[in-house]
Formats: C-alpha cells, sequence, structure tokens
C-alpha cells in the first residue's frame, strides 16, 4: 500500500489485479466491478512506476500513477484524488482563477473590447488562460493513453507559445520606452511574437515525439532553445530599460516588478531542467514538492508579477500611449488567432507523427 495521505480502503475483491494498491476516493457507490478490478463509481487505485508503459514515467517518481484506458470522467474527477499529478493540475488551476480575478479587476479601469489601445492587455490576458487551462488539461487527462499523453503535452506546448506572443504584444505596447517606439521591434512585435510562438510549439514536439525515455540532453536544449527565443524576444523592451538604468540613470518605477518577473521565470527555469529536489531523493517528492510542481508555481508568479509591472508601465504611460497611432486587431487579438491557428496545425501534424510512433513501436 502506499502512504499518500489518505487511508486506503480495504481490498475486499479478490479480482483486483495485484498492481492496483494505493489511494482510492469513493465517487458514488456500486458494487460493480470494472475491467481493472475497481468498482464502478470509484476512483481506480494508483499504481507503480513498474505497472505503467514507459511513456508515463517521470525520472526519480516511484508510486502514484494514475491507470490507463479509463474513462474520461475517471481522469477528470481525479483532480480529487491524491496521485503525482495531481498538484501539477491544481497548480495551474488555482493560476487560472488568479489570473481571472486580476483581469475582472483590471476590467473595472480598462476596457479590453472598445479601446483599441488595451487590446494588446487583453490578448495578454487571453494568451495567459489558454497557457493555464491547456496546462491543467494535460495534466489531467494526460494518463488516459499513449496518445492522449503526446496530443496532451502538444497542446501544452501550444499554450506556453502563445503565452510568449501574448507577453511579447503586451510588453512591446506598453513597457517599451519611447525611444525605440515605432522602431522595427515594436512594429515587428505580433508577427515576431507569432514566429517565435509556433517555434516554440514546434520545437518542443520535436521533443516530446522524436525522443524516448531516458531522454537525452539533447531533448531539453529543443525545449530550453526555443523557449529561450521568445523569452529574449518578449524581455527586449525591459533589457532596454534596464540599460537605460545602468548607462543613464533612469529609473522606471515597474523596473523592480520586471527585475521580479525575470527572477521567478529563471528560478522555474532551474527546477524544470535540474530535477531538484527529487534526484536526490528518489521516491519522496512523488505527491507534493516534485520539481515540476515547483516550476508551475515559479510561472504562475511569473504571470502575477508581469501583471503588476504592466499595469505600472500602462499608468506612468498613458498620455503617451493614447497620442501614438491606435493598435490594430491584427496586431493584437487577430495576432493571437493566427498563432492559435498555426500551431493547431502544428499539433495535427505532431498528432499524426505521435500516432505513427505509437503504431510503429507495437508492431516491433
Ligand atoms: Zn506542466
Amino acid at each position: 500500500m502506499e502512504s499518500n495521505g489518505v487511508t486506503p480502503r480495504p481490498n475486499s475483491n479478490s479480482n483486483r489485479p495485484e498492481a492496483l494498491t494505493g489511494t482510492e476516493v469513493t465517487i458514488a457507490s456500486t458494487n460493480h466491478i470494472t475491467s481493472n478490478g475497481a468498482p464502478h463509481g470509484r476512483l481506480v487505485p494508483t499504481t507503480t512506476k513498474t505497472c505503467i508503459p514507459l511513456v508515463f514515467h517521470e525520472p526519480h517518481v516511484e508510486t502514484g500513477f494514475r491507470q490507463t484506458d479509463q474513462p474520461w470522467t475517471y481522469y477528470l474527477f481525479s483532480l480529487f484524488q491524491i496521485h503525482n499529478e495531481c498538484m501539477n493540475v491544481w497548480t495551474h488551476l488555482v493560476a487560472f482563477f488568479v489570473i481571472l480575478y486580476r483581469c475582472w479587476s483590471f476590467s473595472f479601469e480598462f476596457d479590453f473590447i472598445h479601446d483599441p489601445y488595451m487590446w494588446p492587455l487583453g490578448a495578454e490576458f487571453l494568451t495567459t488562460f489558454l497557457l493555464y487551462a491547456f496546462s491543467s488539461g494535460a495534466h489531467c487527462f494526460s494518463n488516459k493513453s499513449e496518445l492522449v499523453h503526446y496530443t496532451c503535452f502538444i497542446v501544452d506546448y501550444c499554450g506556453i507559445g502563445l503565452y510568449g506572443l501574448g507577453s511579447s504584444i503586451a510588453h512591446y505596447w506598453y513597457c517599451m520606452h519611447e525611444d525605440i517606439f515605432g522602431t522595427f521591434p515594436h512594429r515587428f512585435a505580433a508577427p515576431g511574437g507569432v514566429l517565435l510562438s509556433s517555434l516554440v510549439c514546434f520545437c518542443c514536439s520535436v521533443s516530446k515525439t522524436f525522443y524516448k525515455r531516458p531522454y537525452p540532453f539533447t531533448r531539453r536544449l529543443w525545449q530550453i532553445g526555443s523557449v529561450m527565443a521568445i523569452y529574449a524576444w518578449l524581455i527586449f523592451p525591459i533589457l532596454y530599460q534596464l540599460y537605460l538604468f545602468l548607462f543613464h540613470n533612469y529609473w522606471e518605477p515597474s523596473l523592480a516588478d520586471h527585475f521580479s518577473q525575470m527572477f521567478w521565470f529563471f528560478l522555474g527555469g532551474f527546477f524544470f531542467g535540474s530535477d531538484i529536489p527529487q534526484r536526490f531523493f528518489p521516491g519522496c517528492f512523488d505527491f507534493v514538492g516534485h520539481s515540476h510542481q515547483i516550476f508551475h508555481v515559479c510561472i504562475m508568479m511569473t504571470s502575477y508579477t508581469q501583471l503588476d509591472a504592466v499595469y505600472k508601465d500602462i499608468q506612468k504611460g498613458r498620455q503617451e500611449l493614447y497620442a501614438t497611432e491606435a493598435p490594430t486587431f491584427w496586431g493584437t487579438y487577430g495576432a493571437v488567432l493566427i498563432g492559435l491557428c498555426i500551431n493547431f496545425c502544428i499539433g495535427v501534424v505532431f498528432y499524426n507523427l505521435s500516432k505513427r510512433k505509437i503504431a510503429d513501436e507495437k508492431q516491433q
């Protein structure tokens, strides 16, 4: 039996496979038995690493895996079960509602629909929602089957790319110093963001589809390289603010919040890439404290502090902003729509590649 913090039910069913040990949470009560040996209406117990296919393994995680090939509702209800993806789902669900609350509170001051000058901020909110919705969904349903697993994370990468796009649009409209307003980077903010957003989706999907566990380090390069490319693009206006501070002693009030955003982003990257702390204590952080959970919290803090910074920049530069040419639909919401369509097409391609990969592996 796994010790998950929930009292396990007595194993009264002799048909139940040996592997099915662990946590059960009752969602209804009947006495029928499913093919997995769990009573209908009850969540199937979690299992150990040795009892699930290789694709679902996580480095240094030993227990708390959900069973595959269960109904969709099982994975939905597993939100209320203790398993090794539970915190990954909840961290970004909480982040989704935190950002929703911020959007609601901003909406009293800014009009995201009728005021084109607030469309860049609206685009940032929209992509942040997509990021958290796609991420929570991916972690929630990823254990259903191998194909669903690949598809879920391709969708997750699409969300990461789009969040980079939304951040680029907001930074280039609100955080850009007037010196470079109207220059090439400013004009190219949205198309550059779309391009790099698709690059993130493509490269991360390659890293998921073309590599097998245990993953080599080159796989990380596909992920880190593409994410750093879009981050370099979106952070350029902030770096220019930093340059003005260092060489011209010009301090923007928002700079402290931008630094905070950068700190959380790089801290998240550190936990994402390092597998700390579980690499030192395999099996001890299967449920709480795993590096991917810490990474999720860091990303939540990144988006939260980013909104603080953007808000201060809007407040300070409002007059200058409204004196410029207004943002266009295709440079804001439209760019997000185009990014979504391109990433959807990339997703379809990798969905088919994953399907073929799974079929090939079954034939071998
Ligand atoms: Zn994640």
